[in-house]
């Protein structure tokens, strides 16, 4: 596989992101089971970090 645009084609079809039912972003993992917007499953809280910006 090349870089550019010549491997983007490669990531259509499978498809590991579905939309978050807390959050609402297409951010839950269906493998991990859990939201990397909002941290859903994997705390009961918001994930927030000190380093994130507002
Ligand atoms: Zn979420």
């Amino acid at each position: 596989m090349t870089k550019g645009t010549s491997s983007m084609g490669k990531k259509s079809g499978k498809k590991n992101m579905i939309y978050c039912r807390r959050c609402g972003f297409r951010k839950y993992h269906i493998r991990k089971n859990k939201c990397a917007s909002c941290g859903y499953g994997r705390s009961a809280k918001l994930r927030s970090y000190s380093w994130q910006k507002k």
